[in-house]
């Protein structure tokens, strides 16, 4: 097949691609580098079937950024978006407009094509929930003008026209609500928990906890999300589905767990909480299960083991593809 990948300089996306390429399909990856990192590319560019185009897809996105050889697209995957709190903060109208415009476009250019379209909605939709542990059919608690309404109203905004392009125009849509995600290739600089954590530790700092560190997250190790978006392509379900990991944590036990896979002696150190942190996160997953006969399978222990040896050794293979 071939597959337009939207943020494929990103941690998210190239693991994907790196997956498609490994099931034999052609990936037209497309990145401005907003948040992405060039390594990513150039590791998939040894790939004879991997094509790169450099644009803003909030810009438009087009059958001219096709190369040669490539005239017809099986499947658009919209991952390109900010994720981590610090980036899209300090990028909030670049992420309202890849929410907006670039997800439109990318729409757009399902329809036309014919192809199967997926969006990378996430968690966030659901805000700082009052139901615990979220299903799809939760509507969410969401600050709309807060610091993080350019991420959350983005994301809510695109699952809308997503559906709005299936209803009114029988695009063949899929949506997905990613939970906390981890694995190697998050930038090192990224921001969020996992990576300030461990690039911290191995730095031999104190870990920065927000607020109390009782705030609670769900972490799913990037393979297990791979898997998910690929079954979810092989079935007709148009309404969002959950894909995250239901071990939940609080923020502070997870410092412990990541301090004492690096160095037991290290200090936890409390900072200000965050603007509008949600204080519970843990995704209902019945749904993915029962659909797609799906269950994230790597452990936190294993995953943390695989991105901290990345993370000391940024250049090592990373294991494991999914069958
Ligand atoms: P990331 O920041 O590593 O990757 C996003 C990629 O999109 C980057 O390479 C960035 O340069 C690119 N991008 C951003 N704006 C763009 C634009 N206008 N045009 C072209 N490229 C653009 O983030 P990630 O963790 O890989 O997340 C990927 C997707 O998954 C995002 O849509 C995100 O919202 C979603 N998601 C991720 C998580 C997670 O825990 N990782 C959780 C929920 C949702
Ligand atoms: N957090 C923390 N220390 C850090 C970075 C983040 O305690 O150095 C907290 C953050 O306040 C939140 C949780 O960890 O409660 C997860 O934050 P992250 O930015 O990874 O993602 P979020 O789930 O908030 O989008």
């Amino acid at each position: 097949m071939n597959v337009l990948l939207t943020g494929s300089a990103g941690f998210v996306g190239s693991h994907l691609a790196e997956h498609l390429l490994h099931a034999g399909h052609t990936v037209v990856g497309v990145d401005n580098y907003l948040s992405g990192q060039r390594s990513n590319t150039e590791a998939l560019r040894a790939h004879p079937r991997f094509h790169f185009v450099q644009a803003d897809v909030s810009l438009g996105l087009h059958e001219a950024h096709l190369p040669p050889g490539v005239d017809a697209l099986d499947w658009v995957l919209h991952f390109a978006s900010p994720a981590s709190p610090p980036h899209y903060q300090q990028h909030p109208i670049e992420t309202l407009m890849v929410g907006a415009q670039g997800t439109q476009y990318a729409l757009d250019l399902a329809w036309r094509q014919g192809a199967r379209f997926l969006l990378a909605s996430t968690s966030e939709v659901y805000g700082d929930p009052h139901v615990h542990p979220q299903p799809e059919g939760y509507w969410g608690h969401v600050n709309p003008n807060g610091v993080r309404s350019c991420y959350d109203e983005a994301k809510r905004y695109a699952e809308a026209l997503t559906m709005a392009y299936h209803r009114a125009r029988g695009v063949d849509t899929r949506i997905i609500r990613i939970f906390n995600t981890y694995g190697p290739r998050m930038r090192a600089d990224d921001g969020r928990v996992v990576t300030n954590l461990i690039h911290q530790a191995l730095r031999g700092e104190p870990l920065t906890v927000h607020g109390d560190g009782q705030q609670t997250r769900s972490f799913q190790y990037v393979t297990d999300l791979v898997d998910g978006v690929l079954r979810l392509m092989t079935v007709t379900h148009h309404d969002p589905v959950n894909l995250g990991n239901p071990d939940e944590y609080s923020i502070l036990h997870f410092a412990e767990l990541v301090r004492d896979l690096i160095d037991p002696r290290l200090p936890i150190h409390f900072t200000p909480a965050a603007e509008d942190d949600p204080r519970q996160r843990r995704p209902d997953i019945r749904k993915a299960e029962q659909l797609l006969g799906w269950v994230p399978r790597v452990p936190l222990a294993d995953g943390l083991a695989r991105t901290i040896l990345h993370a000391r050794h940024p250049g090592a293979p990373v294991l494991a593809h999914t069958s």
